[in-house]
């Protein structure tokens, strides 16, 4: 049995952020990826989006976290020559319902501390962006995009230059909370048993399941795994915009919105289906319904201009008819194992929070 001091489950951006947060402090890490990579999972099927922390609840983690994940993404993102450009983005009141509602949303991001949200008349929003259709918006100027690639690239070189390893096709099977330390049971082509004094799971979609799987992690303090997949559809030719376009948000998600890429590709979703299985396949039916959502702001989309492009999947801790649960990042004092801390439910805005849930993590063990 091999001995290391720390054991990052998952080689996700939110493990990469962990590790490399650990061993900035010195510690000495391991990071165990069940894939042949990186950064392959949900940190590859996402918006790319850096969010400016409008939504949440104020004083829950993704708040908390996303506006000082924000901050610190931008200048780690200027430090590390990342591809990033701070766009915009405009939230759209599609009838004159919403428009008040755009007033409910101005105040909690003002709750949360982003309060530079600016409301726009349909006028003011039209000569930003000519094609947009709307009874008023929301601007929010410290919204974002990031390459996503390029930042878990820059987290792992920085771990591993404070000596962490990276250990593909290395899936943790099973655990066992010890006197010594956390036994962890390792597969793939050289299995191995590891002792190590601190865990972190962040294994992402299926983080549930693998607390289970350490035997001594009490089950009660374990959430319900759910899935919601989203689609997304790609626009051929160029954007429409230059802005990221969001409708106003929906109960599990924040509705069907354009983002840009950074190489000015525009894509249209991400859509809410709660799946049992992970699976990606992107059904070209549901372009329909996109294109009734799409053409409520932008009345120009031409049909059969969305194309299939590829979907995520969100890590659910709450289930369909139930209110969104926060992040949670449960330590020792959440479930009395020492040594041991669980990442569950790290969805949006988790590619943003990134190196605050790191810094986070680092700071409780
Ligand atoms: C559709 C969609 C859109 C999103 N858009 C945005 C956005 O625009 N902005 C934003 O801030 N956030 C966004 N998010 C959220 C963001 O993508 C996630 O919060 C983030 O990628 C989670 O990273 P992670 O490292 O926790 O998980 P993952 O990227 O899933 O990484 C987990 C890793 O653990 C590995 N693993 C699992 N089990 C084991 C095991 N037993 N042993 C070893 N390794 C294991 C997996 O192979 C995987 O590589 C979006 C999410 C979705 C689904």
């Amino acid at each position: 049995m091999e001995q290391v001091d720390c054991v990052v489950i998952g080689a996700g951006v939110v493990g990469l952020a962990v590790a490399r947060a650990l061993a900035l402090r010195g510690r000495e890490v391991v990071i165990l990826e069940a894939e042949n990579a990186f950064g392959t999972i949900t940190s590859a099927r996402n918006s790319e989006v850096i969010h400016a922390g409008i939504y949440y609840p104020t004083g829950s983690l993704k708040a908390r976290l996303c506006v000082a994940g924000k901050a610190m993404l931008y200048d780690y993102c200027a430090s590390h020559h990342i591809a990033h450009q701070r766009c915009g983005k405009l939230i759209v009141a599609t009838s004159e319902a919403q428009v008040a509602t755009l007033e409910g949303i101005r105040a909690k991001a003002a709750a949360n501390g982003v309060d530079d949200l600016r409301l726009l008349t349909r006028d003011e929003a039209q000569a930003m962006e000519p094609n947009l259709q709307c009874h008023a918006a929301l601007l929010s100027p410290s919204t974002g995009i990031v390459d996503s690639h390029g930042l878990m690239l820059a987290l792992l070189g920085d771990a591993e230059n404070a000596g962490a390893m990276l250990a593909v096709q290395s899936p943790v099977l099973s655990g066992a909370v010890t006197a010594e330390g956390i036994q962890l049971e390792v597969g793939g082509d050289t299995a191995t048993t590891l002792l190590a004094n601190t865990v972190v799971n962040c294994a992402g979609l299926t983080a549930p399941d693998m607390a289970r799987r350490i035997a001594g992690m009490p089950a009660d303090r374990i959430p319900p795994q759910y899935y919601a997949k989203g689609c997304y559809f790609t626009l051929a030719g160029r954007a429409p915009f230059s802005r990221l376009i969001y409708p106003v948000p929906e109960a599990a998600g924040l509705g069907v919105h354009l983002t840009i890429d950074l190489g000015g590709q525009a894509r249209f979703g991400p859509n809410v289906r709660w799946i049992d299985d992970i699976e990606y396949h992107v059904d070209p039916a549901d372009a329909d319904s996109f294109y009734g959502e799409v053409r409520r702001y932008w009345p120009g989309l031409a049909d059969g201009a969305l194309q299939p492009g590829y979907a995520g999947i969100r890590p659910k801790i709450s289930g369909p008819d139930e209110i969104a649960a926060d992040f949670r990042i449960d330590g020792p004092a959440a479930h009395g194992v020492p040594g041991l801390v669980h990442l569950f439910g790290i969805e949006s805005p988790g590619l943003t929070s990134s190196l605050a849930i790191g810094e986070m993590v680092a700071g409780m063990v």
